[in-house]
């Protein structure tokens, strides 16, 4: 018997209408076999964009408005209650997510935010490097999660998509945490995919109509790519995004283990595309490093023998730009931090190489884009 395929729909969509979006994403989902096929009656649903902090909708940052109102409308027309919010490890998300608009349009279809700022410890045995989060109220409040991810390079884990989109259903300031106890990028997006097995988000939505390519996920470049992505499968969304892009799935390793690890897939033979073509949405040159995420203890695996590793992935600080705020200091979640105000708080502050374990909390939490 033919193995079941994962869906994956692709719109081309290239203004952020509220209602274009609206009925783009409303004919996506009927292609997955619609809305009632993916959530049972009565259920409560959360609405989860991409919050990471607070930015200008012009600098892609976040997931546009547009996108998290479409999806507002679209669960309150089919009868469902909706809750949203979303973790910024560094800002109050009620703060954030009111600067970043999100706030208004809720109110406009009358969604409550979800409690985001506190939250419990729970145990997940099943986690393969995690068995323990400490997870949001808004999750525990709520039946099923739609993730409404942004397409987005980053630097520590080379994309951020439907994935790592989850990363802020931990509670904001344990965030950090993750990156003391999973240094190495790969461990890190295992336990993202671990993070994603325990909470099973239903539906995954991708604002891609402009991503953001460079230095992601605060201080990138705006690229439009013109499309929403729709799937119920995480690992094949984002390996379509990858392909979009010009970058291997397999290098991503939330991608590798999201497959290893079962919660979806990266094959192209396993993988249904719907709705617009592929081709339409290449973006060959888009700015993204297309080098593998490898562990440390992984280096000898054939896929990646020929690939050479970057080894002299630091953050640097552009001194030009930098108006020595701090906050990349702050952001440091090592207890010795590897950045500091080592020459006085008048200067600019100075990387520990030696200590760095390169997670780039500094690099995504810099207001001016400043580091590199
Ligand atoms: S966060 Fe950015 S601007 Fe602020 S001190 Fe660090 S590098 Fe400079
Ligand atoms: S200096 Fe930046 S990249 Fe290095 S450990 Fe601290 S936050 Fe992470």
């Amino acid at each position: 018997m033919q193995k079941v395929r994962s869906k994956v729909v692709l719109l081309w969509c290239e203004r952020y209408n509220e209602d274009l979006i609206y009925e783009k994403i409303k004919y996506g989902i009927e292609l997955l076999g619609g809305f009632k096929s993916i959530f049972k009656e009565g259920e409560k649903i959360l609405l989860k964009p991409n919050n990471l902090t607070s930015a200008t909708i012009e600098e892609a940052v976040t997931t546009h408005p547009a996108v998290f109102g479409a999806a507002c409308r679209l669960v309150k027309d089919n009868n469902f209650e909706a809750f949203y919010g979303d973790s910024p490890s560094r800002e109050n998300p009620v703060q954030s997510l009111r600067k970043n608009g999100f706030t208004e349009v809720a109110n406009r279809y009358n969604v409550p935010l979800a409690d985001f700022e506190h939250g419990k410890k729970i145990v997940f045995n099943d986690g393969k490097v995690c068995k323990s989060f400490d997870i949001v109220n808004a999750v525990f409040d709520t039946d099923a999660i739609i993730s409404l991810s942004k397409m987005k390079t980053h630097a520590f884990t080379r994309i951020t998509g439907a994935i790592k989109n989850q990363f802020g259903c931990v509670l904001g300031f344990n965030k950090g945490v993750f990156h003391v106890k999973y240094p190495d990028a790969s461990q890190f997006s295992r336990m993202l995919v671990d993070l994603n097995r325990y909470l099973k988000p239903r539906l995954f939505i991708m604002d891609a109509i402009v991503a953001m390519e460079g230095n992601g996920p605060r201080s990138g470049k705006p690229r439009k790519v013109n499309c929403i992505l729709i799937s119920k499968d995480p690992v094949a969304l984002d390996s379509v995004f990858c392909r979009i892009i010009n970058l291997e799935p397999a290098f991503v390793a939330t991608i590798r283990y999201g497959k290893q690890d079962g919660l979806g897939t990266f094959h192209e033979n396993e993988i249904e595309l719907l709705g617009d073509p592929l081709e339409l949405f290449y973006c060959k040159d888009f700015d993204v490093e297309r080098k593998p995420i490898v562990s440390k203890t992984k280096r000898s695996l054939n896929i990646f023998k020929k690939v050479k590793v970057n080894e002299n992935h630091y953050p640097r600080i552009d001194e030009t730009v930098c108006i020595k705020c701090g906050i990349c200091v702050d952001s440091c979640p090592l207890e010795k931090k590897a950045l500091s105000f080592k020459n006085g708080k008048n200067n600019i502050p100075v990387y520990d190489y030696s200590l760095c374990i390169r997670c780039f909390c500094c690099q995504e939490n810099c207001p001016q884009k400043a580091i590199k």
